[in-house]
């Protein structure tokens, strides 16, 4: 999922031409600086990679993993001997 602080974005649209699943598309709304946020296509086109997130010059993208994922991930990962252990 990604949240986008819509009034920070300035359309340099940088989000949409990067995302590595076409996942993203302009919005259909103005914001109060007169451009055309972002958002996502739909939710499951999006993988949460993040990328979109590490390169809006605007810091305007937060990507936030949903919470089933979250529980799927391991919280860390040990490794010993090249054995890997999920604690
Ligand atoms: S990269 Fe940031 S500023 Fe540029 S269009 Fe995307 S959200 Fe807006
Ligand atoms: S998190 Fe990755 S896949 Fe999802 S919209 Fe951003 S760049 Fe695209």
């Amino acid at each position: 999922m990604i949240l986008v602080l819509e009034d920070w974005c300035k359309g340099c649209e940088i989000c949409v031409k990067r995302c590595p699943l076409n996942a993203l598309e302009l919005s259909d709304k103005l914001n109060k600086r007169g451009v055309y946020p972002p958002k996502l296509k739909a939710e499951n086109e999006c993988n949460s990679c993040k990328l979109c997130e590490l390169i809006c010059p605007d810091f305007a993208v937060t990507v936030t993993l949903d919470e089933e994922k979250k529980s799927k991930e391991p919280k860390s990962r040990l490794i010993i001997g090249g054995i890997v252990n999920e604690v």
